[in-house]
């Protein structure tokens, strides 16, 4: 029998239609034909994470992977395909089940002073949702705070205090406490550690391993930094414009990156000096999702496109036990 994904994404799509200027405005206005400009920030992906899984999701900036994030933790919806949480379509849920199945998944944003209200206290940021949702009442609620941000790592003798009193490593730790309050089962942590020094970095990512244990927690890790992820994940799925272009457990990315923008991205991980003698940096920038280039969209940075690449989207298909990959490489005899 297959275990069910604890999340299952079915060729799930997100399009953001470009808002007109004043000019596209007013030749709507009079009857002048318009082309309403629509990004495809994510196209068609398939992606399941399983009870007790982490999964590391990267791409550069600009790669969809924030949208598929929010979209996991239900914060936005998508435009087509199926989102499923343990078997059961999230769209079909109502009421409390909705709500319940939302509270599960949290997410952790990048910048934790913008995701904090600066005008309440730790005790009322962490303590508010619990007792809103009946996990704790009045009574217990302080006592509730002080465990929350003793797990986090954080002294609940400063309870009293507001965001910016604390420093940027614990004001993620509040975020953190604030997600854990609500008794989740899976985290979205969006570039959750990219905004802190990196001698932070670690304790947060320590944290994160530590919770996942005692909490039995799962993960969907987004990063730009292939090498954040690379110790945290069982496994990695990489982004290009939309699309998953690759996907492997975490070893076998590191030890056999079959996709050219895979390469590119180890590459850049500055403290694997064997890999740069491999592999060539990316260069160029990622291109307009506004317009992006036909087949795949990675050949005006690819060193290997063939002529196929520039006419044909190549298939996110099995390379090897576990690994797929999207590159017309593999198609080569
Ligand atoms: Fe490069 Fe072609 Fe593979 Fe795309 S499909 S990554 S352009 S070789």
């Amino acid at each position: 029998m297959t275990a069910v994904p604890m999340i299952e994404l079915r060729n799930v799509s997100r399009r953001f239609e470009k808002k007109l200027d004043f000019a596209g405005k007013l030749a709507k206005k009079i009857g002048v034909p318009v082309r309403e400009e629509v990004v495809h920030a994510v196209d068609g992906v398939d992606l399941s994470v399983m009870k007790g899984e982490v999964v590391g999701l990267v791409g550069e900036s600009g790669c969809g992977k924030s949208t598929l994030g929010r979209m996991v933790a239900g914060i936005m919806p998508a435009s087509g395909g199926q989102v499923f949480r343990e078997g059961v379509e999230v769209n079909t849920l109502s009421g409390a089940a909705a709500r319940h199945a939302k509270l599960r998944t949290q997410m952790i944003f990048q910048d934790p002073y913008a995701s904090l209200n600066p005008r309440l206290r730790v005790q009322d940021i962490v303590g508010e949702a619990p007792l809103f949702h009946g996990l704790t009442d009045r009574n217990g609620q302080s006592d509730y705070v002080d465990d929350q941000m003793r797990r986090a790592g954080l002294d609940p003798a400063f309870k009293r205090r507001y965001p910016h009193q604390f420093s940027g490593g614990q004001r993620q730790r509040i975020g953190i406490a604030r997600a854990l309050a609500v008794q989740p089962d899976f985290l979205v942590c969006d570039e959750a550690v990219a905004a802190l020094d990196v001698s932070i970095q670690a304790q947060v990512l320590n944290l994160f391993m530590r919770l996942r244990a005692e909490l039995d927690l799962t993960y969907l890790f987004i990063s730009h930094d292939l090498g954040v992820v690379e110790h945290l994940s069982d496994r990695v799925v990489i982004m290009y414009l939309g699309r998953v272009v690759e996907e492997a457990p975490s070893e076998e990315v590191f030890a056999r990156a079959n996709h050219p923008y895979t390469q590119s991205l180890l590459a850049a991980v500055p403290r694997i000096e064997a890999r740069k003698k491999v592999f060539n940096v990316v260069k160029g920038e990622i291109p307009s999702p506004l317009d992006p280039p036909p087949g795949c969209h990675f050949h005006p940075r690819c060193p290997h496109a063939m002529d196929i690449c520039r006419v044909e989207r190549p298939v996110l298909r099995q390379i090897a036990p576990n690994h797929r990959s999207a590159c017309h490489l593999n198609d080569v005899a």
